[in-house]
């Protein structure tokens, strides 16, 4: 077991003291608090919690290095050399979102990624602007800010990019590391709606199969005879997923699709759960919630048989 007090963890990481508090009341670090303000973390709990978080081995290395010396077992001490070889500094600082460690040295400032991006000058952002902050260390700041929740995660940035840095990465773990209640507008709200009831806006599934239904018939009586919404269709080859606004608040819209798989004969159908298409997990960069939310398409895929999926999203 090593020990860990907030403040020196949160220091460390480059992280606000409640960041730390928010990761252990919420199990994300599985830590029991000790005497005074300190917690005790197994070794083997630590290193998971820094590798789902992608913090730097050499960032963890400092924090088991020191309760392994002071444990006497100096032979397991990274030598110096090795330790910091792999976080370079500006200044004194660094930063635990730097995806890369050659960052201060890899990009050139050369404002391609500016020149790139359809948002650049929206309110003052800029990716290149975002990359600097975190070159110097300004994690608290970054993860404040709001810039990067105006980024639309499209990628141009990073293929503009003459050094090939991973933007959009770096824009999602900026984003994970906001704390849950603090992500703007209705996004984990609906993260935390889907997770519960398999849709963004918690549809529930005998509303959204009557729906269904009743949207198909009228297709059929305005354009495409014959037509029956083929919800739960085993075998099909198609699988659509939908975006939870178009029953909630736009029902029309999902005849678009509908009518060209009728034009086409295609075979495809629609799950009666977990059918939503956005995943604002992605969005979000709660990389848990995302897996789960993928995983139920899967699920939905394998348990419908079905060849192929369809995001129209
Ligand atoms: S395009 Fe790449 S190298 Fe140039 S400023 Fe942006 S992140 Fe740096
Ligand atoms: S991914 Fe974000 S920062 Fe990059 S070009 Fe798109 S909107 Fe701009």
């Amino acid at each position: 077991m090593i020990e860990i007090r907030v403040g020196e963890l949160a220091e460390l990481l480059g992280v606000h003291r409640n960041t730390v508090r928010n990761w252990i009341k919420s199990g994300a670090l599985k830590a029991s608090q000790t005497v005074g303000k300190k917690y005790s973390v197994s070794e083997e709990e630590f290193r998971r919690f820094c590798t789902l978080q992608s913090i730097p081995e050499s960032v963890a290395y400092r924090v088991l290095s020191k309760e392994v010396y002071l444990a006497g077992k100096e032979e397991n001490i990274m030598p110096q050399s090795e330790a910091v070889g792999d976080v370079r500094t500006v200044g004194d600082r660094h930063s635990v979102l730097r995806a890369d460690p050659g960052w201060a040295d890899l990009c050139l400032t050369c404002g391609s990624c500016a020149s790139a991006c359809p948002i650049s000058g929206v309110d003052g952002f800029d990716p290149r602007k975002i990359v600097r902050m975190v070159v110097l260390g300004r994690t608290q700041e970054v993860v404040e800010s709001n810039w990067p929740w105006k980024c639309t995660l499209c990628g141009k940035c990073e293929e503009a990019c003459p050094m090939n840095l991973e933007l959009v990465k770096l824009f999602r773990r900026i984003r994970s590391l906001r704390e849950r209640d603090k992500v703007p507008g209705p996004l984990h709200k609906g993260v935390l709606m889907a997770l519960r009831r398999g849709n963004n806006l918690g549809i529930p599934k005998a509303d959204f199969v009557e729906l269904l239904e009743e949207v198909g018939e009228e297709l059929a009586e305005e354009s495409c005879p014959g037509f029956r919404t083929p919800v739960e269709v085993e075998g099909a080859n198609l699988m659509l997923t939908i975006n939870s606004k178009e029953p909630f608040g736009e029902p029309d819209d999902m005849k678009f699709w509908w009518k060209i798989f009728y034009a086409a004969g295609e075979s495809w159908t629609v799950p009666a759960e977990n059918w939503e298409g956005v995943n604002w997990g992605l969005f979000t960069g709660d990389d848990d919630a995302m897996r789960i939310m993928v995983g139920r398409i899967v699920d939905n895929m394998l348990r419908l048989d079905c060849k192929k999926l369809v995001l129209p999203e």
